[in-house]
């Protein structure tokens, strides 16, 4: 059986027989277990659960009753969305053992349709960084190179989809988590707009700028789940009416006579050379299918890395305060400790990079400091976003390389935060601004690594987005994961 078929494929083979759920679910759990310990994905599996549901979604199959759109296809989940009874770990160990009561609303949305959550999978800590090495539990590892970061922080969601340990993701992006690893592992990764999603359930890292969005082999599952998960929700009120669009419809539109900006500041200084040269190919299909590419300066985009880490940590450091050892946390007695001693020891047991975090957002927002920093950050964002709202008054689409540079090894850049944060250069811009992103699976480098190509629209223009996506996709011919 072949676990390297796209979600829509999965689909249309069990309502023709050709598979039943069981079986798949079955071999994908098999194959997780054989590739796991090299990649270490996922952090919580769920099996059991899996495979019980998996046989009732086939005796409905088998009644012709009626099933959800999902048909029991295994989807995992990225470790900092609650799950009822299934562990939420945020890849912390403050929430080592938490389970959530309830569901969030992406994940209730999912069970309605019939999808099998298969199980939890790796992150940094909080969401916070872009390799997949700071997870308390140890980090996740490229499938093409077993020896290279993933990407993140959700390395788990690009992995399990690259490595067929399960047939879509979600993922949360507040910097570009969700692209990241898109692109280091060959899979596609949509950021969408800032309240497309409900974030209900999404443990919160930095709630103004982050949303849940999926990871997938194929632009179509992205519009598939995007169906399923997009709209309104009364528990979350950031979220919009998107009038109930149905991204599937239409994939296929192409981009001839559309209109596509080059970002300037994306694709020069400092960018590998195989990246921007990949760059420049995807530009060139793009114009072979009618679009015209023309460069558009975005200055402002030089402030957003500052303004991100500003912004992010300010706001982490708030929403983490939450986690004092007395609501959440682990086994870990009280008595005997002065006030502040305990607290010292109970903060103590956050990472190294959640810890940075933490003290610079308090310091940014701290007296004194409020106006020369945090505020300097907001001006900073609503320039970007008021220099892509005229450069979309101009242009349909934005594109630039998803990562400046190709995927490198573990541990080689884990003492230096200022270059890692450096790599999230091209994608936070979305984030800041509330606008969606995809990142495309285009090219291999001549070393083996996947090169990922983003595309930007403007607020709720992912159904355009995504038939620029899909006509870029269309444009490739990429291997299977080696491992
Ligand atoms: N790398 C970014 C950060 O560390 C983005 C992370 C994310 O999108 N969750 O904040």
């Amino acid at each position: 059986m072949n676990l390297g078929i796209s979600a829509t494929e999965f689909v249309s083979q069990v309502r023709d027989g050709t598979i039943s759920v069981e079986e798949f679910v079955a071999k994908t759990i098999e194959r997780i277990q054989k590739v796991e310990n090299k990649v270490h994905a996922y952090i919580t599996l769920n099996d059991k659960n899996a495979l019980e549901k998996a046989k009732i979604i086939d005796k409905k199959i088998c009644a012709k009753e009626k099933v959800g759109s999902c048909l029991g296809m295994p989807i995992s989940i990225k470790d900092n969305i609650c799950t009822a009874g299934l562990k939420t770990t945020c890849a912390s160990k403050m929430l080592e053992n938490f389970i959530a009561p309830y569901d969030a609303t992406v994940v209730s949305k999912l069970k309605a349709q019939d999808a099998i959550i298969i199980g939890k999978v790796n992150l940094d800590e909080f969401a916070m960084g872009s390799t997949t090495e700071f997870s308390y539990f140890g980090p996740t590892k490229n499938p093409w190179n077993i020896e290279y970061v993933p990407g993140g922080s959700s390395g788990g969601s690009g992995v399990s989809v690259s490595a067929f340990e399960s047939l879509i993701s979600l993922g949360s992006d507040t910097g570009g988590s969700v692209r990241s690893p898109a692109s280091f592992c060959s899979v596609v990764g949509l950021k969408p707009t800032y309240g497309l999603v409900s974030r209900h359930g999404l443990v919160s890292y930095a709630n103004s700028i982050e949303q849940i969005g999926p990871v997938a082999r194929t632009v179509e599952d992205i519009a598939f789940i995007l169906n399923i998960i997009s709209g309104q929700d009364v528990r979350d009120n950031t979220t919009i009416d998107n009038g109930s669009v149905d991204y599937t419809r239409d994939l296929d539109a192409g981009v001839s006579g559309r209109k596509i900006g080059i970002i300037t500041q994306m694709t020069s200084d400092g960018i590998d050379k195989e990246v921007v040269s990949a760059t420049n190919r995807a530009i060139s299909k793009l114009q072979g299918l009618g679009a015209e590419c023309t460069p558009v300066s975005i200055d402002a985009v030089e402030h957003s890395v500052a303004a991100y880490y500003t912004i992010a940590s300010a706001e982490a450091s708030s929403n983490l305060a939450r986690y004092d050892n007395l609501r959440y946390g682990f086994d870990f007695g009280i008595e005997g400790y002065e006030f502040k001693a305990y607290v010292s020891k109970v903060r103590g047991n956050f990472g190294p990079e959640v810890t940075r975090r933490m003290l610079l957002g308090a310091f940014v927002l701290s007296a004194g400091y409020y106006g020369k920093y945090y505020l300097k950050a907001q001006k900073a964002r609503a320039k970007i976003k008021s220099q892509l709202d005229e450069a979309f008054k101009k242009v349909d689409f934005l594109i630039a390389p998803t990562m400046p540079i190709l995927p490198f090894k573990i541990g080689e850049k884990i003492d230096d935060p200022l270059t890692l944060y450096l790599l999230d250069i091209n994608t936070i811009t979305a984030n800041l601004s509330g606008i969606p992103a995809i990142s495309v699976p285009f090219d291999i480098s001549s070393s083996g690594f996947p090169i990922g190509i983003q595309l930007l629209a403007n607020t709720l223009q992912e159904k355009e987005l995504l038939q620029a996506a899909y006509a870029l996709q269309e444009t490739t011919n990429l291997p299977e994961v080696p491992i």
